[in-house]
């Protein structure tokens, strides 16, 4: 009979595959992909290279055998498996393997020809939100925040996360994959090329949303000409240059924004689900960015304080 050596008895060396659990195997090969994918400066993910060779028979079978395999098999195991992992690396198959990476980065940004699937009910809209002009965004390629030139539309991601709503982590899918939007159909890690063709094509505004609802579209421009973005920018401006005295300024701010658009949802029976679509991103959901806080007192008054400096 075969020894395990998933818990070996003696002698262990952790460098040696001779003795590692099938656990280790499998870690020591992602930090083999990591390495592999650095030393080739590719910009294909991680979970990508993995997905890939977890799809050849050769890497199942040693996985499926590994706690029964005697050393030599195991050295044998792991030279196989470095080959794999080189090989998808170098010759990354020009498909989507569904890694679901792209779906963790973040939630894709609409364009005009998804408008069908929105107004057909594929995507329902409460869970779209736009970003407007001047609206403050992190990128995943860089630390600096960045300005929006123009208004976006995007689904959103779930509390806390850039993992988009509509990924499920249990299943690793799209739950609207027959219907998902054209930016998801366009990804393609192993080539920049139909991400960079996808930025000429018209991108989705509230324009197209909401056309021939003129009042709304009136109240929507309103909404951003009184509590626009640049307007807020120079309310954090002064704070900073004044050390906090000119905090009035921005609390108001935040009050004229809240109440202009819980006002005009009420008078317009907007869903409150549905806010965050016609009017964006509220200031007060906004200010952590700018590395402040709102605290609500029991009064109802409101202080804005650092956000770290935050009371207990
Ligand atoms: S395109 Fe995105 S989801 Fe598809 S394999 Fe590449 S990283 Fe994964
Ligand atoms: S809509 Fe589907 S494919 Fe597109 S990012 Fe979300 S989960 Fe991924």
């Amino acid at each position: 009979m075969k020894q395990t050596h998933d818990t070996p008895q003696s002698d262990p060396s952790p460098v040696y595959p001779a003795y590692w659990s099938t656990d280790e195997l499998v870690e020591k090969w992602i930090d083999l992909l990591h390495s592999i994918l650095n030393e080739e400066k590719s910009c294909i993910p991680v979970k990508r290279a993995q997905r890939q060779v977890e799809r050849e028979s050769l890497y199942q079978e040693i996985i499926l055998r590994w706690p029964n395999m005697d050393p030599d098999e195991r050295l044998a195991g792991w030279k196989n498996l470095i080959g794999l992992s080189e090989s998808a690396i170098r010759n990354v198959l020009p498909a989507c393997v569904a890694c679901g990476e792209c779906c963790r980065q973040g939630s894709p940004t609409l364009h005009v020809e998804d408008l069908e699937l929105l107004q057909e009910g594929k995507i329902p809209w409460k869970e779209l939100y736009t970003l407007r002009k001047g609206e403050p965004v992190r990128s995943p390629f860089q630390e600096e925040l960045l300005l929006l030139s123009e208004e976006r539309i995007k689904i959103r991601e779930k509390s806390g996360s850039t993992e988009c709503f509509f990924y499920n982590n249990v299943s690793e899918r799209c739950m609207i994959y027959a219907h998902r939007p054209l930016q998801c159909r366009a990804q393609a890690c192993w080539d920049p090329k139909p991400a960079t063709e996808l930025t000429k094509t018209p991108y989705l505004t509230r324009t197209e949303i909401f056309n021939g609802v003129d009042l709304l579209l009136h109240l929507i421009e309103e909404h951003d000409r009184r509590c626009s973005f640049e307007r807020l920018h120079g309310a954090f401006e002064r704070l900073r240059e004044t050390r906090g005295n000119s905090v009035e300024e921005v609390l108001q701010l935040l009050s004229y924004e809240d109440h202009f658009r819980s006002f005009l949802g009420k008078q317009l029976n907007i869903p409150e689900e549905n806010e965050r679509l016609v009017f964006g991103r509220s200031f007060s959901e906004m200010v952590p960015i700018f590395g402040f806080k709102v605290i609500v007192g029991t009064d109802g008054t409101r202080c804005l304080v650092p956000e770290q400096n935050e009371p207990e």
